[in-house]
């Protein structure tokens, strides 16, 4: 294969199919190349397993009111719930009472106001900083902040917390997020199994060298993960320029790991969907999503090195660990109850290598920085690129647009 565009886009997830939308809109000829079998990225629906579909990526509607997904999905006819799930904290014996779960509930908020305003004043400094060592809730709120963040406070910078455009609206889509991410790009077309190696830039026309061949083009936009350029998985011929790689530098690839459990009958039942949080000493940064849409579910959410750690292990270790917490919080008997388990493999997975970006501590501008276009024609968009919707599909989405537009602007 050779041939030539104004533009070629690389990845088909949530960013490189709302750019490839907006850039055909505006008139220019791309070609969107894609290194994996399938559309999506990080947003993939397993629909094989269970009965049910399950999200191995993302799965809420984060800033639903201003998340261009929760229209999409009107518009497809996609099911999601509003409101929020309750949740449970387990000390390792028993499950706390109401009183103390409200307790936390209020440690948490103000936690997260102190570091939200450390941010917002400029203190760009780990967001660990701003728990009170008195509080007991501390250890508590390091294994939340590390399971939304997917990276543990010590060595986040309030800048992603203070910066994140939060609406209180975490919506989860019933019939799958990334179902919804592929079916909106199911119109458009995608090189499959195309990874790109090089992108040549010495000349005026930039060559792209991928898996099936040579694609001359006049720009070109990157959408990949920042562990897949860390990882240095696309050559640039000249290298990128310091400002861009001190920007790469400062970002860092954080960990978060699904295993779903399909029960056999459904042990929740009358308890309703709830997030079960573990407290106890040594407890690891995980918990379980029991009882999603009154499915006959319980999901382990494991975030951070532990994740990390575990899941490389493959998924043998991750389900039997997932297993041994899961009895620990209802008791050995439910495993009697499981028909079928999957976990995920994001860490494994060599087009992702992690979950979502997290700024680091003294990371100051670096998002924006690596959202800025090298030479007007090496564009970048990504979840990593959005400094007010990072971690995100809608983020994704909308750095996608913003970045069409920009190139747009450029090759008139
Ligand atoms: C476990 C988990 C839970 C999450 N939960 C949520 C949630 O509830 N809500 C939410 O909004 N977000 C969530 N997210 C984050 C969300 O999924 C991502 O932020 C978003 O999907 C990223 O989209 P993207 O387009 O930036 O990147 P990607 O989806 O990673 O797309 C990049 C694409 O580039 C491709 N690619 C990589 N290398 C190459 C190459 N060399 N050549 C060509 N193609 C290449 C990849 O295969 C991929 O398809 C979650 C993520 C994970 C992992």
């Amino acid at each position: 294969m050779q041939s030539t565009c104004d533009l070629v886009i690389i990845g088909a997830g949530a960013a490189g199919l709302a750019a490839a939308r907006a850039a055909i809109a505006a008139g220019l000829n791309i070609e969107l190349v894609e290194a994996s079998h399938r559309i999506g990225g990080r947003g993939f629906t397993d629909t094989a397993s269970f009965p049910a579909p399950f999200d191995l990526g993302c799965q809420w509607l984060h800033a639903a009111s201003i998340n261009p997904y929760t229209a999409i999905a009107d518009r497809l006819g996609f099911r999601y719930r509003r409101g929020q799930f309750s949740y449970r904290i387990h000390d390792g014996t028993w499950w706390l009472n109401e009183r103390l779960v409200g307790e936390f509930g209020d440690s948490l908020s103000a936690t997260y106001e102190r570091i939200a305003a450390a941010g917002t004043a400029g203190k760009d400094v780990p967001a660990a900083d701003f728990i009170d060592p008195a509080d007991p809730w501390g250890p508590l709120f390091r294994r939340a902040y590390s399971g939304y963040m997917a990276w543990p406070p010590e060595e986040v910078s309030t800048y992603d917390t203070a910066r994140f455009r939060f609406t209180e609206e975490d919506w989860p889509v019933e019939d799958g997020y990334g179902a919804l991410i592929a079916a909106d790009g199911a119109d458009i077309e995608v090189n499959l199994d195309c990874p790109v190696k090089s992108i040549d830039w010495h000349e005026k026309e930039l060559m792209v060298g991928t898996a099936k061949g040579m694609i001359f083009c006049r720009a070109v936009l990157v959408t990949v993960s920042v562990a897949v350029l860390q990882a240095e998985r696309i050559k640039f011929f000249p290298l990128l320029p310091d400002w861009k790689q001190d920007a790469l530098g400062r970002i860092r690839m954080g960990h978060a790991e699904k295993v779903g459990f399909w029960l056999k009958r459904d042990v929740f039942a009358g308890q309703g969907p709830h997030f079960a949080m573990l407290n106890w000493d040594g407890a690891p940064t995980a918990g379980f999503l029991c009882n999603p849409f009154d499915r006959p579910m319980a999901t382990m959410f494991a975030s951070g090195p532990f994740a990390r750690d575990l899941f490389a292990q493959g998924a043998d270790a991750a389900i039997a660990e997932g297993k041994a917490l899961l009895a620990r919080i209802c008791g050995a008997d439910i495993l009697k109850e499981i028909a079928t388990a999957r976990a995920t493999n994001w860490v494994g997975d060599p087009w992702t290598l992690g979950a979502y970006s997290v700024l680091c501590s003294g990371g100051g501008e670096a998002r924006a920085e690596l959202a800025r276009p090298v030479d007007d024609r090496i564009f970048f968009a990504g979840e990593a690129t959005s400094p007010d919707g990072f971690s995100t599909a809608h983020g994704a989405y909308n750095s996608g647009v913003a970045a069409a537009l920009l190139i747009a602007k450029a090759l008139k």
